[in-house]
């Protein structure tokens, strides 16, 4: 049983104007087993909240706390924080040239363990994996991300959690870009790692859709840098209906 707690959090990102406050003040406690989803208009600060989590050199943490079963993540180098069991799937996941994708999950997987995995059930389970989500076995061979389309990136991104097994996995809006097909794709593999390793996950996201696969028990709705509202599921089909206005309107800072 993990639990990741994100008390008054604030974060700056470093422009080349200098500091700009984008965060202020979040509170937030996901244990395993349970989806939290954020959702929020676009701005509001949901990627940095994900980045901060990470451990971006961007993005200053200017109060605030994270801990992880206890742990203080804002003192962990971002390798510290994959092992301790923290995983970012990105909005935006950068090309790694030069480097296969078999190559990088299993860098990734010998980072997180701490030890190389044995090839033969290492194998086995990429290509279980990888037909889970449905990807072609060529895949292996090609460089990360690089020439990726929109849909091969997000599965990518899955097949990485699939195989990591975080304690808390971040998904900034792993949805985005995602025809109906390829959602529910990428959907019943967030479904599968739940049900295999009981991660707590972080679900931002702007639209309501994937919320139709991959259930919330929460869903908090991201403000101006902070959660306006809480709730369970039912606050998602309020979101769909009327959408953000009356939050933005209110500026709930
Ligand atoms: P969201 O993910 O909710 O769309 P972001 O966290 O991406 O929101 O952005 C929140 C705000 O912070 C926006 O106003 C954005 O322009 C600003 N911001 C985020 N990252 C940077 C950056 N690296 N440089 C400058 N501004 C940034
Ligand atoms: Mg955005
Ligand atoms: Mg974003």
């Amino acid at each position: 049983m993990s639990k990741l707690e994100i008390r008054d959090l604030h974060v700056s990102v470093n422009t080349d104007e200098g500091a700009k406050p984008i965060l202020h003040g979040v509170d937030l406690t996901i244990s395993s087993g349970e989806t939290h989803a954020i959702m929020g208009p676009n701005g509001s600060g949901k990627s940095t909240l994900a980045y901060s989590l990470a451990g971006h050199p961007k993005y200053e943490i200017t109060s605030g706390s994270v801990l992880l079963d206890g742990e203080d993540v804002l003192e962990m180098t971002v390798d510290e924080r994959a092992r301790a069991g923290l995983f970012l799937a990105m909005q935006y996941p950068v090309e790694v040239p030069g480097v296969s994708v078999s190559n990088f999950l299993r860098t990734a997987k010998t980072a997180v363990d701490g030890e190389a995995p044995k090839i033969r059930t290492w194998m086995k389970d990429l290509k279980g994996a990888m037909a889970e989500l449905k990807m072609d076995e060529a895949f292996i061979n090609r460089n990360v991300n690089e020439g990726f389309s929109g849909g091969e990136k997000k599965r990518h991104e899955i097949l990485q959690m699939e195989l990591l097994k975080p304690k808390m996995a971040i998904l900034d809006e792993t949805d985005s870009g995602l025809d109906v097909d390829a959602l529910r794709i990428v959907s019943e593999g967030i479904n599968h790692a739940k049900a295999t390793s009981n991660p707590g996950v972080l679900l931002i996201t702007h639209y309501t859709r994937i919320l139709r696969y991959v259930k919330p028990d929460f869903v908090h709705v991201f403000v101006d840098g902070k959660i306006a509202e809480e709730g369970g599921p039912e606050l998602a089909d309020k979101l769909e209906a009327e959408g953000y206005e009356s939050y933005v309107g209110t500026k709930a800072a």
